[in-house]
């Protein structure tokens, strides 16, 4: 089956442009919603997966909170309408004017990842006369087993402060008057299909927990990040990730102290499914060995196969006849400019519209101008 696409109305637009099915965002946003209600669970959105400003507004529209990695995150949550009170901000890298933007906006949490950052953090506040809420981002060393780029809970990755420092940071805390302590944060990868590693974190911060009560801290808010995976392979078929067994998981297997607020931040769970990169077929060149469909897009507009290996579901949406075996390709001059291999799609031609499908996340974002290339449009199902 391919996707739901209102062709006749695609092809007046020039391509490749962002196309985001605007009913199944929302319908994403509610699955995830009543399933964290469910728990009195708090969602986040990670910005960084599509901060793309409509879409930014529905999901604001929902209720959620924000999460950021840099300034310019942070003001494009402002520019949503994102109170200020629901933005949260972590990075391994914070700039000195990122960290007096969100001190200016009063933002809710700094995540901090470094005991020089919360130095940093405490200074900047303290001339401003202000107390910076903090969550100390902890690596939990938990392996998530996904692609080697985006696995960010091991000893060897630089995100957070590992656990044989934990008790320096928290020494080095109390010396602090303008930095307080209110949560932990981790966040151990992304595109986690497999549920167990949520589980071995959840046995983590337990312990974690356990070593903190021995000197008598008991953190207001316990954030587990993002990191839910969506089905690449069958976007059609699973359009909404599992939200409620990802939600149970943390039930079952974390006992929160009373009162301990539990935040989550997923990105792509809440967007990728609902985009997909729309382009035209430019030529089919044919080979003695293979055949190559040529794009107008090419990872300037969705960089994920060239550069996390990742997986598309490509589908030729004007063709109807029997399938043949082609790369895809697109017109940048760079090898790995590249969105598959040897794969099937139907009979295609010059002309030809392709959909390129669970493009939601880490697509529109991670363009690039590279070649001198315009970044791409968006366009949504319900402004059609
Ligand atoms: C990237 C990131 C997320 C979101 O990850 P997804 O896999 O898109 O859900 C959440 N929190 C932090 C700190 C991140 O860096």
């Amino acid at each position: 089956m391919k996707g739901n696409f209102p062709l006749d109305k695609l092809k007046n637009i020039q391509t490749p442009f962002y196309f985001y099915d605007t009913g199944l965002l929302r319908n994403t946003i509610h699955a995830a919603k009543s399933a964290a209600n469910k728990y009195n669970y708090h969602i986040h959105y990670a910005v960084k997966a599509n901060a793309n400003p409509r879409i930014l507004s529905i999901i604001r529209e929902n209720g959620f909170g924000i999460d950021c990695v840099s300034g310019g995150e942070i003001q494009a949550a402002l520019n949503a309408g994102f109170p200020a009170g629901k933005i949260v901000f972590a990075g391994v890298g914070k700039a000195d004017w990122e960290i007096n933007l969100a001190l200016d906006a009063s933002i809710a949490c700094f995540n901090v990842e470094s005991i020089p950052e919360m130095e940093v953090i405490h200074s900047l506040a303290k001339a401003k006369g202000k107390t910076a809420s903090i969550a100390l981002r902890i690596n939990p060393e938990i392996n998530a087993h996904t692609h080697h780029h985006i696995t960010t809970g091991l000893k060897e990755n630089k995100f957070g402060i590992n656990l044989d420092c934990l008790d320096t940071t928290l020494d080095k805390l109390e010396t602090l008057s303008h930095v307080k302590l209110t949560g932990l944060h981790f966040h151990i990868g992304s595109q986690l299909t497999d549920l167990e590693p949520f589980m071995a974190l959840c046995s983590r911060v337990n312990d974690i927990q356990k070593q903190l009560l021995k000197r008598k801290i008991i953190v207001d808010i316990i954030n587990f990040g993002g990191g839910l995976g969506i089905d690449y392979e069958h976007p059609d078929r699973n359009p909404i990730p599992d939200f409620q067994a990802y939600f149970e998981v943390f039930y079952k297997h974390f006992p929160a102290y009373p009162h301990q607020q539990i935040h989550f931040e997923p990105g792509r769970s809440i967007v990728g499914q609902s985009g997909s990169l729309i382009s035209k077929v430019l030529y089919v060149k044919e080979g003695s060995s293979k055949n190559f469909v040529i794009l107008d897009a090419g990872f300037t507009e969705l960089i994920r196969p060239a550069f996390y290996e990742a997986y598309h579901k490509i589908e030729n949406l004007s063709s109807g006849e029997q399938p043949e075996t082609y790369d895809v390709v697109g017109p940048i001059c760079e090898s790995s400019d590249c969105f598959a291999r040897q794969i099937d799609l139907n009979k295609t031609q010059r002309g030809d519209y392709i959909a390129i499908r669970s493009a939601g996340a880490y697509g529109e974002i991670m363009a690039s101008q590279y070649n001198c290339r315009r970044l791409p449009a968006a366009y949504f199902s319900d402004l059609l």
